[in-house]
């Protein structure tokens, strides 16, 4: 069994909390991303995790036993703080076996771990390089290698990629994915970098000023966000999220005007909702279809600047002073000063309420 649980933990350097009485579990076999802003307690919370910071309050449970009180080497955590602290004169090899010294195994033993983990991760072939000869992928491999050799009880890694080209880190988000995947440990992933959570957790928790906002798995942190927070966060290009009020209600329909304008929205069943207070609307760029007139299900404007993203192009378009924005394919041809009507997709908004809390996706 492996796994992680932090409950209420709070990390404050004087006046300052970094971090505020987070609680969250990660299960053996799942890959926990923090993901926040600069600066939220991503890293606090790791170092805390690991024994390098010590909590203010609060509890941190490995296999469900209290590590409060143990040093970081005493923890059985593998820890990836900086991928590319290789040691420069020792070969992949060596840097590998490296870890491993102190667990008082025999030379064969070490050698065939060595073997075991450079096939994982397709090393064999430079394993007598030295860093100096390495690429930055293999680099990174090799410390990946390093951190999981030692066959320690969890992970714990800050930034894994952040040092790579945008090509290099699709490509090892993929591999690291894999390989943790095999593993069934418990591991948490510190990244600023969405696309790198979303892609190899298996669950995000989203922090801010030292709370977490989220947690729920890659699909729904997108798809159902908790809060307008959440929902400017995660996503490119980010949500358009406008002022709102309601001007009728019919059982599931709601009436909802805003940007001047009045569009019905089907939310699949009857909401709490109260005509007089103010609310949030949330829709994604890419959660219109273009429509051809018109409806009391789209809304219209008038494009004022048009991005290009290749086969698709980002529309700035204006209504009644308030701008809003949307993602279409390039062969529509839309082009500056079209006027356009636009439904959104079904089960692809979101309403919040004036306090930024969900009320209902729809
Ligand atoms: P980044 O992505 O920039 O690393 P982060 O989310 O990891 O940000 P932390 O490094 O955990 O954030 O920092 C959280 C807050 O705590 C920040 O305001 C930071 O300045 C502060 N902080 C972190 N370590 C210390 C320290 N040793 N002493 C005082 N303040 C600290």
């Amino acid at each position: 069994m492996s796994t992680i649980e932090l409950q209420n933990l709070t990390k404050s350097f004087g006046d300052l909390t970094a971090v505020n009485n987070v609680s969250l579990k990660v299960d053996e076999n799942e890959v926990l991303c923090l993901l926040g802003p600069s600066g939220c307690g991503k890293t606090t919370t790791l170092r805390m995790v690991a024994g390098l910071e010590i909590a203010t309050s609060g509890n941190i449970l490995i296999d469900n036993k209290n590590v409060n009180e143990l040093e970081t080497r005493d923890r059985n955590l593998a820890m990836a703080f900086q991928f590319y602290a290789l040691y420069p004169s020792l070969t992949v090899g060596e840097n590998l076996a490296n870890p491993l010294y102190a667990e008082n195994l025999s030379e064969k033993e070490i050698k065939e771990k060595i073997f075991e983990i450079a096939d994982i991760l397709q090393l064999r072939e430079i394993i007598n390089r030295k860093p100096h000869q390495l690429a930055e992928g293999e680099k990174q491999r090799v410390a990946v290698g390093r951190a999981i050799i030692r066959d320690p009880q969890c992970f714990l890694f800050d930034e894994p990629l952040s040092r790579l080209d945008v090509q290099l880190r699709e490509q090892m988000r993929g591999q690291i994915k894999e390989v943790l995947s095999d593993l069934n440990k418990a591991t948490v992933i510190v990244t600023h970098d969405q696309l790198e959570a979303l892609t190899m957790a298996t669950k995000i928790a989203v922090m801010r000023d030292g709370l977490i906002e989220q947690i729920s798995s890659p699909h729904d942190i997108f798809a159902k966000p908790e809060n307008t927070f959440v929902a400017g966060f995660i996503g490119t290009p980010q949500m358009n999220i406008a002022d709102c009020n309601i001007s009728n209600i019919n059982s599931s329909v709601l009436e909802i005007s805003l940007l001047n304008q009045i569009i019905e929205i089907d939310f699949g069943k009857a909401l709490d909702i109260n005509k007089n207070e103010n609310y949030f609307f949330g829709v994604r760029p890419r959660s219109f279809d273009l429509a051809e007139t018109a409806t009391n299900q789209s809304l219209s404007g008038e494009v004022d600047l048009i991005e290009n993203m290749g086969s698709e192009v980002l529309l700035h378009v204006n209504s009644n002073d308030a701008s809003f924005r949307t993602v279409q394919s390039r062969s529509h041809k839309i082009k500056v000063g079209d006027k356009i009507h636009l439904k959104p997709k079904k089960s692809q908004v979101h309403l919040f309420n004036s306090d930024g809390k969900v009320v209902a996706h729809g």
